[in-house]
């Protein structure tokens, strides 16, 4: 899969063991990460697909963020990723209205 962020084309990997290393030389495993240099998002294979989703919406609100040069702390883009991942699940109308660029549909117009 490949997304656009900011107008840069990320591919999306799924990657068997995705971690980094602590202070300490440490192995920390990750559910996903976002590369800006090779705009590459990594999601770890052996989380669910669910979470998958929800860790590379998480990703996608990093990358927006450090395209607009802004930062947040980490839990609220953990917020974010399961926010959006409810948002878009759960409001497919909402989809719908934002690719058409408007709230009403064609048929529901009144005048
Ligand atoms: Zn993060």
């Amino acid at each position: 899969m490949k997304i656009k962020i900011g107008g840069l084309l990320y591919d999306v990997i799924a990657v068997t063991d995705l971690h980094t290393t602590d202070g300490e030389g440490r192995k920390v495993d990750l559910n996903g990460r976002i590369t800006y240099g090779t705009q590459q998002i990594e999601v770890a294979r052996q989380i669910t697909y669910e979470r998958q989703l929800v860790t590379l919406l998480h990703e996608c609100a990093h990358g927006i963020l450090e395209h607009a040069g802004q930062d947040a702390p980490e839990n609220s883009l953990v917020a974010m990723g399961y926010g959006l991942f409810a948002l878009i699940r759960e409001n497919p109308e909402l989809i719908e209205a934002v690719k058409r660029g408007r709230i009403e549909a064609a048929s529901d117009e009144h005048d």
